[in-house]
């Protein structure tokens, strides 16, 4: 990254624009949000944790803030979770702050308590009120215990201090225990702690007050408001207006945006939330403090932070997961290559997914996150000639890597654009972001001088003369074998999504994979089918108020007319959608239930007629009548190229759904290509 100039960027002037607070430059407007990322209480994981931050630090980003950290053994998110409660923690932090600094970075520490959301039986709380999404009930704090909690985040700033961070981001929102004694939903304490408003904010204000006693002046508190809680019973308005005023006087350096309690029902970071859906609410806050603020919530790209940021609704923008997916976000912008990010779908399925299942995050895009080390990108000793078949995720990912590598590589492609399912899969309301990864994969290849081919069918013969074939040719979808299914009335998901057969009032969907849910979504969509919500359209839909007049910030959501008649079904008789994304599979379940949509689980699919389907369920038979039947039974490998050029002798390699089709998505088959990108030679 070069030098921060002192003139203003001639693209993003807000964004690069540096931002003094508490007598600390930050170098630009862009906060690494916090993010457990699973390498914070791995022992010895610290080095790795520090390449990670590192990496984001060397590509440019102002301020980065920690995964949150336990101040004491009370307030951990899991047994064994990381804390910050003695000198020997605190100095195993030093090589992150010191790897952060010398790419010219700054560096605070999130101190989280978890409170009840604690995955412990030794979890505390307000009071004695068990969360929906946790099993543990938690211990009721004594009233001493509550001073002691206020002792131990003040002394863990205290060590993060001693450890060279920059500053701490106190965890004051998302439903932790911070934000549980603001609301009366789990503050049920008759104490000086709870009752009246001024009883329920005083643990968060004192715990800024003491704080920044212990820390002195130069040293950034960042607290995390809940400017929405999206619970019921949550903070109304004027409370979360009254408790920015205390923390201001407090003494806190910057007021960060928090949206949504972990147990909401309301989806806040997914896909289908519209880019910078939450700037609004930040605006608001904006004008009642004088402390910078800081957005955030799907902002993945320069463009959009820049404009939130010039119309004077944020000082800062908060991005987490755009910079996992690409840790050279800022330098790209600063350099005017925003064509070369590598996006953020913001489909969770290699970050929150993997960390709310105990395992470390990486990126659906970028697998090289939180494994900087192991994946990293080397050129070649031995440069080869690679014929690639498929310009799909897994073509793609191995075809960039492997020439920037120094291979000679060739990718061939049958259709006249690049892409394979995962262009179709763009058409679903909410996954436009997919054209972001079509885009950023497009300015790659040119980049690293892939030769393509696009409209080109490979065959054996083209094959022969290379040192390495790798197949990505993808799959074709499963025909059951159903009477009936091969009617004029039965169609594919390709033949829906492609936009090859226009599908009348009432369908029946066979199979409710992920597949089958985005089908239901596509031909239910109030908005128009391929179409995304707008942002006062999703505000609409799931219920949030931006008036200010509802607790929580919540209302009774707008009932959705469905254009369409939708039947899913399945065989197994368990829940539909139980192998969809843990922090999103609710939302698609949620998003069609609203909508309407019957949920048939345990089908026996009897017969297809021109009426409809036939099925058996619970001894029954029913007959669907539905214009169309919706194959969405999974998919089969198309991999015919394979057998043919091993008995030429070739050495051929096979990657995502040409691989295996079962379980394919598209972070198997990134992670597949740029795995063997990196190792071939
Ligand atoms: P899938 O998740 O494997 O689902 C296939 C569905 O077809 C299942 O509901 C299965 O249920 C049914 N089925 C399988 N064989 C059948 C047969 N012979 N006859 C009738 N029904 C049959 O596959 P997919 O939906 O095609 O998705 C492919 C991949 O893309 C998945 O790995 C998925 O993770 C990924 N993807 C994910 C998302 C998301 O998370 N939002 C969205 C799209 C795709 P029964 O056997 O119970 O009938
Ligand atoms: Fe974004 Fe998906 Fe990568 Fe997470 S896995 S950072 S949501 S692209």
């Amino acid at each position: 990254m070069t030098p921060q100039s002192t003139h203003a960027h001639p693209v993003y002037p807000t964004l690069l624009s540096p931002l003094d607070v508490h007598g600390i430059t930050l170098r630009n407007r862009i906060l690494m949000g916090s993010m457990h990322v699973g390498l914070e209480e791995e022992w010895g994981q610290l080095e790795r944790l520090a390449a990670f931050f590192g990496a984001r630090a060397r590509g440019g980003v102002g301020l980065i803030v920690t995964g949150g950290i336990s101040p004491n053994w009370a307030g951990m998110l899991k047994p064994f979770a990381a804390k910050m409660s003695n000198r020997y923690e605190a100095w195993k932090h030093r090589v992150v702050t010191d790897e952060v600094h010398r790419h010219g970075g700054l560096i605070c520490l999130q101190i989280l308590h978890a409170g009840r959301y604690g995955y412990t039986p030794w979890n505390v709380a307000p009071s004695a009120l068990k969360s929906p999404i946790t099993p543990f009930k938690p211990r009721e704090l004594s009233t001493r215990s509550v001073r002691g909690t206020i002792a131990d985040f003040t002394r863990a700033a205290q060590l993060a201090q001693a450890a060279g961070y920059d500053g701490v981001e106190i965890m004051g929102s998302e439903g932790y225990l911070i934000n549980q004694f603001l609301v009366t939903r789990t503050n049920k304490r008759t104490d000086q702690w709870g009752g009246a408003y001024e009883n329920r904010m005083r643990f968060a204000t004192e715990i800024v007050s003491s704080v920044r006693k212990a820390v002195g002046d130069r040293f950034l508190i960042i607290f995390r408001l809940s400017l929405l809680d999206l619970v019921e019973e949550g903070s109304t308005w004027e409370e979360v207006v009254q408790l920015a005023h205390r923390l201001e006087e407090a003494g806190v350096s910057i007021i960060n945006t928090g949206i949504g309690w972990h147990e909401a029902r309301v989806p806040t970071i997914a896909t289908m939330v519209p880019r910078g859906a939450f700037a609004w609410v930040t605006e608001k806050i904006r004008k009642e403090v004088s402390v910078p603020t800081v957005t955030s919530n799907r902002i993945n790209m320069p463009e959009l932070a820049e404009s939130i940021l010039a119309e004077q609704k944020a000082d800062l923008v908060s991005m987490a997961r755009p910079l996992l997916a690409d840790p050279d976000w800022v330098e790209k912008a600063q350099k005017q290559e925003a064509q070369l990010i590598n996006t953020c779908i913001g489909c969770n399925q290699a970050c929150l997914d993997l960390v709310f299942q105990n395992k470390k995050a990486s990126c659906l895009v970028n697998p090289q996150a939180c494994n900087e080390e192991e994946l990293e990108i080397l050129q070649t000793a031995a440069p080869r000639t690679i014929a690639v078949v498929g310009a799909g995720p897994a073509g793609l990912a191995f075809s960039t890597i492997a020439a920037q590598r120094g291979h000679q590589v060739t990718l061939f492609e049958k259709s006249e654009t690049i892409g394979g399912q995962f262009t179709i899969a763009a058409r679903i309301p909410g996954k436009g972001e997919f054209l972001e990864t079509l885009r950023y994969y497009t300015e790659r290849l040119k980049q690293t001088g892939v030769n393509v081919r696009l409209g080109t069918i490979a065959t054996v013969e083209d094959l022969t003369e290379y040192d390495h074939v790798v197949v990505c040719t993808g799959v074709q979808p499963r025909i059951p074998k159903i009477p009936g299914v091969e009617g004029p009335n039965v169609v594919t998901y390709l033949d829906v999504l492609s936009g090859r057969v226009e599908i009348g009032e009432s369908a029946a969907i066979i199979g409710a994979g992920g597949i089958g849910f985005d089908v239901a979504d596509y031909l239910t969509a109030p908005h128009g089918m391929g179409e995304s919500a707008s942002i006062e359209e999703y505000l609409e839909e799931w219920g949030i108020d931006t008036e200010g007049a509802a607790r929580g910030g919540l209302r009774s959501p707008e009932k959705v007319e469905s254009p369409r008649t939708i039947y899913l079904c399945q065989r197994k008789t368990g829940k539909l959608g139980a192998n969809l994304g843990k922090t999103t599979g609710w939302i698609h379940r949620t998003t069609l239930k609203n909508r309407g949509v019957t949920f048939l689980p345990g089908c026996t699919y009897t017969g297809i007629t021109e009426n409809g389907l036939s099925i058996e369920k619970d001894g029954e038979h029913q007959e669907l009548a539905v214009d169309h039947v919706i194959l969405c039974a999974g998919q089969l490998s198309e991999n015919a190229l394979v057998a043919p050029l091993r008995e030429k002798g070739r050495t051929v390699h096979q990657l995502g759904g040409a691989d295996l089709a079962a379980e394919l998505d598209a972070r198997r088959a990134i992670d597949q290509g740029t795995r063997l990108a990196i190792s071939i030679d």
